[in-house]
């Protein structure tokens, strides 16, 4: 299985390069040269079976079966429920699926469980070691310390906007204890922490002196990695099935696209969204114009603009890379994307539907869900949930619908306590998160003063 870039210009490279690599040297993204059938499910089959089976077609020669297979078992042992994912009903025609139970308590987990081993072993066998530099508004950081924190080839630096996290998010990188990792408080917003981490990526001579390397959410293998719950939610359900994904980047979604472009029974895909709406505003409204970020309950899709995006941009423009290098081009100089009708017919319409919630409406999701279910969800969770309610009345949804819990609903209990006066527990293994001492540096918001941190701190 060889990997192209969505810009067109980047040598094809095997699994374990673009593993590595993450962004494409052309600056576009990864994605396999073609899409495989998706294989019937071996009656019995556990979660970590059925994930093995499936990324193997995307792994190629690259790693052998039984190194995948043990890579899965090792990444989905460390989630609380034996299901993995559990399937909830919520009424008669929508479920949730709670792909939150592993060590951090957010879908991340499912990917960076499972490509933190990959980077290990991979750097093992080779006989290097990389530094994973990354900037995170929360729940990618967590994910990413826990998916690497055993790992003996890995090194890794996350840095955060001091003050800006929630105490569980801050905590849930602050006090893993690990030679490996360091975690950099920054006087400065999470815009600040990107752009250095960009600034050390674009210094050729640091890069290469330091090994860096990424596991944002445009690295190819987690994309990969999150095809296989919607695979295993069509396994459950009688198809086709509706998917909606609170979504940011448009990462998971865009798995969701995978899934059933290798032939998995997904009827529509759902793009919920809080205020930061420009994925509702293009499929609902074929406006795609980046607008400032404006803070929201459900923080990590507080985005500009989605990176992910790229990658359908090139299914829909044939897998021509330079058409699609132009199109971006024109939308960093003008902030605004359009698409042609006929790639609108194909791609679009009667294929993603697309609601958005405020603040307001994610509260009251919160609370009505409650009030008819018991159930608690989180913030992200909400708003899928009320995505799916508002196309439901609309009339333009039917049929069974399974939404995505992307997060606990302890990682945000204050939104959850101000909907329901209830305060979700954290779960047991992090029972004594508020116990633990932290560890952390705080640094200006300089990035002379981060580098030289970053190049020195693990020597
Ligand atoms: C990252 C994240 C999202 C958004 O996912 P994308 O792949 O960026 O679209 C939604 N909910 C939670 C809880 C997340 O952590």
């Amino acid at each position: 299985m060889r990997y192209v870039s969505t810009r067109g210009v980047a040598p094809a490279l095997g699994f374990t390069d673009a593993l590595l690599a993450g962004l494409a040297t052309d600056g576009g993204l990864y994605v396999p040269e073609s899409w495989p059938q998706l294989p019937p499910r071996m009656p019995g089959a556990t979660y970590a079976q059925r994930a093995a089976q499936i990324i193997q077609l995307f792994v190629g020669d690259d790693l052998p079966a039984a190194t995948v297979q043990r890579l899965c078992d090792e990444a989905y042992a460390t989630f609380a429920h034996p299901a993995v994912v559990p399937l909830v009903q919520l009424d008669d025609e929508h479920f949730v699926q709670e792909l939150f139970h592993g060590p951090t308590l957010a879908f991340k987990d499912v990917a960076l469980q499972l490509v933190g081993r990959m980077f290990d072993e991979v750097l093992r066998a080779r006989g290097q070691r990389v530094t994973i530099v990354g900037a995170t508004s929360g729940d990618t950081g967590s994910a990413a310390i826990d998916g690497v924190k055993a790992c003996a080839n890995v090194d890794i630096v996350i840095l955060y906007p001091n003050g800006r996290t929630s105490d569980v998010q801050r905590r849930q990188m602050t006090t893993v204890q690990a030679p490996n990792v360091r975690v950099v408080a920054v006087d400065g917003t999470f815009d600040d922490c990107q752009d250095m981490v960009k600034a050390m990526f674009n210094d050729a001579p640091f890069r290469e002196r330091m090994q860096l390397s990424a596991v944002n959410s445009i690295n190819w293998a987690r994309v990969m990695a999150q095809v296989v719950y919607y695979a295993v939610l069509t396994d459950l359900l009688a198809g086709p099935v509706n998917v909606c994904v609170p979504s940011g980047n448009f990462g998971n979604v865009f798995s969701g696209w995978i899934a059933r472009r290798m032939g998995a029974p997904i009827d529509q895909l759902v793009v919920a969204a809080n205020a930061n709406d420009i994925l509702e505003r293009f499929i609902n409204h074929n406006d795609m114009s980046a607008v400032p970020v404006v803070p929201s309950l459900s923080p990590s899709m507080d985005i500009q603009v989605s990176s992910n995006f790229e990658r359908l941009l090139f299914e829909m423009n044939g897998r021509d890379g330079g058409m699609t290098a132009e199109q971006l081009q024109r939308f960093r100089t003008s902030g605004r994307l359009s698409i042609e009708a006929d790639q609108r017919d194909e791609f679009i319409t009667g294929r993603f539907q697309a609601a958005r919630l405020d603040d307001t409406e994610t509260l009251a999701t919160i609370a009505r869900t409650y009030a008819e279910t018991g159930m608690l969800l989180d913030p992200h969770t909400a708003v899928g949930v009320g995505a799916v309610g508002k196309l439901r009345a609309a009339g333009t949804l039917r049929g069974t619908t399974v939404t995505l819990a992307t997060a606990h609903p302890a990682k945000f209990p204050d939104a959850v306590e101000r909907a329901t006066g209830v305060r979700p527990p954290l779960p047991a293994h992090l029972a004594d998160l508020f116990e633990l001492p932290e560890q952390f540096t705080v640094l200006p918001n300089d990035l002379a003063a981060v580098q030289q941190y970053v190049g020195s701190t693990f020597l």
